[in-house]
């Protein structure tokens, strides 16, 4: 209680120099006063600050939200510094392996997982939602998927801080999911962005190289629709980072969504989610991060964690932040 009050306390005392309520209201559980910004766009971790700035070039000139959550994390498919596209850490056979979805609000959305080669998963994740009748494409099938429909093999093999990160854990060779538990780092391998147009209109999108060292074959949360990312446009929209097992098991966006649909702010939602992963979780969650970012219609947003460390950036036409989440685990990890 002392934690969460000095918490909030902390939280309260930023936007004293902040001239919006966002901030306040991430945490807030009744209904918000103020009026709503025009347009609105969160995504995980730090790299969510560009990616959320190249999004907001579309929806600041009116564009849609689906545009805006594609062109945002094309972004941090490209950095080089965020474990994200082919620059990702690989699996413990050395394939950089590449899962993603998009989803629109108008239901329709697409997904690929284990896609290798391919610069944008999150595009190919589109064309199937456009182009096919179904919704998600794995493996070599996906490849051939893109590949013909205009996407380039582009793999040129590890990047250099994979190949070295690589090269030091074949020695020892254990697979331990310690990402997400600090920022800052070059830990973290996942963007989720959701974002409401200035038509008030959803839309979301994720992308990943998962998990470092996962088994060659292994899928995890980001590209299954209700697990890594989830979206109704007439509730809100959320989207995850972290041990995506975890997060499948609870079909854990799916939740927070059905939680706002029920009455739930965006933040209590996803605290409700993390909540529902320490109750469920065969596996001790002390020493794993799972990470809920959600939105909701009325523009409101809000975010919560297992671990300290978890952060998510926000974008409106007058407010641009990276903020801390609140988080599980109290007393846990604190420096
Ligand atoms: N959720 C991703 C996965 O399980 C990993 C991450 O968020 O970093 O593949």
């Amino acid at each position: 209680m002392q934690h969460r009050r000095s918490f909030l306390k902390k939280s309260i005392a930023l936007t004293t120099a902040l001239p919006i309520f966002n901030v306040l209201k991430s945490f807030a559980s009744s209904p918000i006063k103020a009026s709503k910004p025009n347009g609105l766009i969160v995504s995980t971790w730090d790299a969510g600050i560009r990616a959320n700035a190249a999004a907001w070039k579309i929806i600041g000139n009116n564009g849609t939200a689906l545009d805006a959550v594609e062109a945002g994390v094309k972004i941090t498919e490209l950095e080089n510094n965020c474990c994200v596209g082919l620059n990702g850490r690989p699996d413990r056979d050395g394939f950089v392996t590449l899962d993603a979805c998009i989803m629109d609000d108008k239901n329709r959305c697409g997904s690929v997982a284990m896609l290798q080669k391919i610069k944008h998963p999150i595009s190919v994740a589109r064309a199937v939602m456009e182009k096919t009748p179904h919704v998600m494409l794995v493996g070599d099938g996906a490849f051939q998927f893109a590949i013909k429909n205009g996407f380039k093999n582009e793999w040129k093999g590890l990047s250099k801080d994979s190949k070295i990160e690589y090269k030091k854990w074949l020695k020892e060779s254990k697979y331990k999911p310690i990402i997400n538990i600090e920022s800052g780092k070059r830990n973290h391998d996942t963007i989720g962005m959701i974002a409401l147009d200035k038509d008030n209109n959803m839309s979301g999108s994720c992308t990943t190289s998962g998990m470092a060292y996962k088994l060659h074959g292994r899928v995890g949360d980001s590209p299954i629709i209700g697990a890594g990312l989830f979206v109704d446009n007439e509730v809100g929209a959320a989207t995850s980072s972290g041990v995506g097992e975890e997060v499948i098991r609870i079909a854990g966006t799916h939740l927070v969504v059905e939680l706002m649909r029920n009455g739930d702010s965006p933040y209590a939602a996803c605290k409700k989610a993390v909540e529902r992963v320490v109750e469920k979780s065969p596996n001790n969650t002390k020493e794993m991060q799972v990470g809920f970012i959600a939105i909701n219609k009325k523009g409101q947003f809000g975010a919560y964690a297992l671990q300290k460390g978890f952060q998510y950036a926000v974008k409106t036409d007058t407010y641009e932040k990276l903020m801390d989440s609140d988080y599980y685990y109290k007393n846990q990890r604190e420096e």
